[in-house]
């Protein structure tokens, strides 16, 4: 006996949700997004899809749309951000797929509309309010009705305490990252990590002409958490100002930086309730430092389709979803929470941090590449 369609309501058009309708749709769902921006506009800068990530969308028919809307990776270069020298160059070459940087506007605009083009309706300026596990949603627009609900609301979920509400509070890490892109005339298809004490800068080309910048620094003071604060660009260069001119020059080109408090969340314990399922940042934000936010959304959204699809009731297609991807979730967040105290060193640490890095790059440059076989060689589409 074949089942019957589901309708399933998604909440949030980023990039898990989008990943999400595009997977339910393609397996015959009647997909609904609600997304409580009244457009998916130009928010946001740069994204690093690994291969994890994109073997995923792959699966899901996007190859040549991939191809046209990201730039591919040469090579991860860590660099001494005091004298702009590079420490070692690790090649990306060899990965398959290779990683990739997209801007995130194109990658979310290129899943909302192969969404779209599957079936998924997307609608705008709906927020939803709240959910219950029998699938009734309270938008601002009025009551709706669904078989599953996919809370993929992001970082500030509402959806996430229906689903888990003895979640502790996040805290502040003492970071901050500024975040923009700048106008370069040519640039090589590096991520750059400009390593200081205390401090650090990850650079990477996007496509038409644009360096995205992140900078992170340590500090007590505390910033709120959100893509969109606003700050003095003069905050950011003075905390570089005694770093290499090369990268003083870059930040002095970030005109209209975007201030984020970097907060630690813990990972939700209940990623499901009745018909609500969580995944993306609703379930478990992470630190930046593995470029795995929109990754591990993207692997969530493809395994809770195919669990969907492929278990006779919810409930069982969640419990095998949140099994699928709990423990992996959380290694990946452990290891970009160690990342950071990695960039930052100071001293002698700093030196033979370096050392070793010049000897891995030379003895073994597939080492690095090696060291995060776990994380990039993983295949949910398998
Ligand atoms: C505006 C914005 C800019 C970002 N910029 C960057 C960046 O430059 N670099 C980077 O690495 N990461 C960025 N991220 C984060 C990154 O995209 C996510 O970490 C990652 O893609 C995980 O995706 P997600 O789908 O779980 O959540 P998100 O991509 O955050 O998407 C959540 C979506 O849900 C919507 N939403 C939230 N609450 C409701 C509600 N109650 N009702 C309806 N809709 C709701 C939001 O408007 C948003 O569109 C950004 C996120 C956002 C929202």
């Amino acid at each position: 006996m074949t089942k019957p369609r589901q309708t399933v309501a998604i909440v949030g058009a980023g990039i898990g949700g989008l990943t999400a309708a595009l997977a339910f749709a393609r397996n015959g769902a009647e997909v609904f997004v609600f997304e409580q921006a009244n457009e998916l506009k130009e928010v946001g800068a740069g994204l690093q899809v690994t291969p994890n990530g994109l073997r995923a969308l792959q699966a899901l028919g996007l190859t040549n749309e991939i191809a046209k809307a990201s730039i591919p990776a040469d090579a991860v270069v860590p660099i001494d951000a005091m004298t702009g020298n590079p420490v070692t160059r690790f090649d990306l070459k060899p990965q398959s797929p290779r990683y990739r940087f997209f801007h995130r506007a194109s990658l979310q605009a290129l899943l909302g509309r192969a969404a779209q083009a599957a079936g998924a309706k997307i609608k705008l300026g709906v927020r939803v309010t709240a959910v219950s596990p029998e699938g009734l949603l309270q938008t601002s627009k009025g009551p709706q009705k669904a078989d599953i609900v996919v809370g993929a609301d992001g970082i500030h979920s509402v959806i996430r305490q229906f689903c888990d509400p003895d979640a502790v509070a996040a805290k502040f890490t003492g970071q901050v990252a500024w975040r923009g892109v700048v106008p370069i005339d040519d640039t090589p298809g590096e991520a750059q990590i400009w390593m200081a004490p205390k401090r650090h800068v990850v650079t990477y080309p996007l496509r038409d002409g644009l360096l995205n910048v992140v900078a992170v620094q340590e500090r007590e003071t505390w910033a709120a958490e959100g893509w969109n604060h606003a700050d003095d660009p003069q905050n950011l260069q003075s905390v570089f100002a005694d770093c290499a001119p090369a990268l003083s020059d870059i930040l002095a080109r970030l005109d209209k930086p975007k201030l984020w408090g970097l907060f630690r969340h813990p990972v939700a314990e209940n990623w499901h309730k009745g018909a609500i399922a969580l995944l993306g940042d609703a379930a478990h934000p992470t630190l930046p430092f593995l470029a795995q936010g929109a990754n591990l959304a993207i692997e969530d959204a493809y395994v809770l389709a195919r669990c969907c699809d492929e278990k006779a009731t919810i409930r069982d297609a969640f419990v095998k979803y949140q099994g699928l991807r709990r423990d992996r979730v959380v290694r990946a967040i452990e290891a970009a929470n160690t990342n950071a105290k990695n960039y930052h060193l100071s001293g002698f640490k700093r030196q033979v941090a370096f050392m070793g890095l010049k000897t891995l790059g030379a003895m073994a440059p597939n080492a690095f590449l090696g060291r995060l076989g776990w994380l990039y060689d993983h295949d949910v589409t398998a």
